[in-house]
C-alpha cells in the first residue's frame, strides 16, 4: 500500500502529464501516468452537461490527487494483484454538495441511463445528429457554407468514400456508435469527440496521422497547394476534416443551380 502510494505521490509531483490509453470492452477508459495505470468510467456520449461536468470533475479529481471543486484528496484501498500488478479502488471523500460526489452524481447518472434505455434508437441518432450540428457551429462560428449542388453530392459520396476505406475507430465509437464520428481526411480511423481532442492536439505537436504531401492536398481537385482553406463537412453524425484549394473553396459556395435546372430542362423538352 505504501508503495503504491509512493507511486501515485511520485507521479503526481512530477506533473507526468496523464494519458488516455484506451477503451476497455466494458466501456471504461485506461489511462495511464507515470507507472500508474487508471481505470475510469467514461463520459457516456449524449451525456447532458451537468452529468458531463461532473464526470469529468471525477476523472480530473483522481488523475490530478486532488478535487478542484471540493478540494478533497485520494485515498487507495489495496485489494490485491491483477496478473501481477498491485490494484486499488481509489477512493475520493468529495464532500456533499461538489457536483462529482456519489449523492450528486450517482442519481443523474441514473436517470440519464433509464431515459436512453427508454428512448429509440432514432431518437438516439436524431439527438447526436442535432448535437454533432451544434458542436460544429460552435467551434466554427465563422463559416461559409457549401452552396453548390455538384458540391454536396460530393460531399456524399466522399463520405461513402471514408466509410469504405476506413479500418478502424476508437474505443467510444465501438461502444456506443450514436455519437459524432470524426476523421481527417486521408486518415483511416475515426474517433469520437473527446479522442478527436487528443488527435488535434497530437497533430498540433506534430504528430500527423497523414503524410505531409497529403497535407498539403486539396480533398476536391487532389493538387498540392500551399495554401488551403479549412474544410468541415458535416453530415448527419459525420464530421470530415480537411482543406480545400481556393478555386475549389470559391466554386463550392457558388449557388449554379438555377441555369443549370434551365439547361436540363431545355435538353429534356428537345428530345421529346
Ligand atoms: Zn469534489
Ligand atoms: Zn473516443
Ligand atoms: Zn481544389
Amino acid at each position: 500500500m505504501s508503495e503504491l502510494k509512493a507511486a501515485l505521490a511520485d507521479a503526481y509531483a512530477r506533473g507526468d502529464d496523464p494519458k488516455f490509453r484506451s477503451v476497455a470492452a466494458n466501456g471504461d477508459e485506461i489511462w495511464s501516468m507515470g507507472t500508474a495505470l487508471f481505470v475510469l468510467p467514461a463520459v457516456p456520449a449524449g451525456a447532458p452537461p451537468d452529468l458531463e461536468y461532473a464526470l469529468r470533475v471525477r476523472r480530473d479529481a483522481i488523475l490530478s490527487g486532488t478535487c478542484d471543486e471540493c478540494n478533497a484528496s485520494l485515498g487507495a484501498d489495496l485489494f490485491g494483484r491483477l496478473g501481477g500488478v498491485e490494484a486499488a479502488t481509489a477512493i475520493i471523500a468529495h464532500r456533499r454538495n461538489c457536483p462529482a460526489s456519489d449523492e450528486n452524481l450517482f442519481p443523474q447518472l441514473r436517470r440519464f441511463r433509464e431515459a436512453r434505455e427508454s428512448t429509440s434508437t432514432d431518437e438516439i441518432l436524431d439527438a447526436a445528429s442535432k448535437a454533432t450540428r451544434l458542436m460544429v457551429e460552435e467551434k466554427v462560428p465563422v463559416r461559409r457554407m457549401i452552396r453548390s449542388k455538384k458540391f454536396e453530392m460530393w460531399s456524399r459520396r466522399l463520405l461513402d468514400e471514408t466509410l469504405a476505406v476506413s479500418t478502424g475507430k476508437c474505443g467510444h465509437l465501438q461502444v456506443d456508435p450514436a455519437q459524432t464520428w470524426n476523421i481527417l481526411l486521408g486518415d483511416t480511423n475515426w474517433n469520437c469527440n473527446q479522442c478527436w481532442e487528443y488527435q488535434s492536439q497530437e497533430i498540433a505537436r506534430g504528430n500527423s496521422p497523414i503524410s505531409t504531401q497529403e497535407d498539403f492536398t486539396c480533398d476536391h481537385c487532389r493538387t498540392v497547394k500551399e495554401n488551403l482553406e479549412p474544410l468541415i463537412l458535416r453530415i448527419g453524425t459525420f464530421v470530415l476534416h480537411g482543406g480545400l484549394c481556393q478555386t475549389c473553396s470559391k466554386r463550392s459556395m457558388e449557388t449554379n443551380e438555377k441555369p443549370r435546372r434551365k439547361r436540363n430542362g431545355a435538353k429534356r423538352r428537345g428530345r421529346r
